[in-house]
């Protein structure tokens, strides 16, 4: 999936799921960004509308604190890092939801998704949203170079 602003609702109800964990860097924000990303910010609001959300990033406490200002849904407390169980376990007891009743949204592997689906959540893998502008900083760099061989530099 590319974003959250591709997850159908209809589809996700269909199969029984009711609450949400959302992983916020690199899924909801750019890396460390205080504000939702652009491409993201609508399909978050209705998600959060539709169904019972959290916010689980694993972060230290400043950043958590910039997370409490930006959301205002319950956020997992900083400490509880992903994947271990702890703060899945967390996640599940502020959902009040049966494990499988529950999906995990994050653009990692190693933590996002293998820490849910070990615990029995449904998990939902995105793409980066920070991916797109590196391949336009490697395009600069490219055309960068291409004018020094030009101008005659190695
Ligand atoms: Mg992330």
């Amino acid at each position: 999936m590319t974003s959250i602003a591709d997850i159908s609702i209809l589809a996700l109800k269909g199969q029984g799921i009711r609450g949400i964990i959302f992983d916020v860097d690199n899924t909801l924000t750019s890396h460390h960004a205080t504000v939702l990303h652009p491409r993201v910010a609508e399909a978050f609001a209705v998600i959060c509308s539709q169904f019972n959300s959290v916010i689980y990033s694993n972060c230290e406490p400043d950043r958590h604190e910039q997370l409490r200002r930006m959301f205002s849904i319950p956020i997992i407390e900083p400490g509880l890092k992903k994947p271990k169980a702890e703060g899945f376990a967390r996640a599940q007891q502020l959902l009040n939801l049966p494990a499988h009743q529950i999906a995990m949204i994050g653009d990692r592997v190693m933590t996002d998704i293998f820490g849910g689906n070990r615990v029995g959540f449904y998990t939902i893998l995105v793409d980066p949203l920070d991916t797109q502008e590196p391949k336009v900083l490697t395009w600069i760099r490219n055309v960068e170079k291409w004018r020094l061989k030009l101008a005659g530099f190695r």
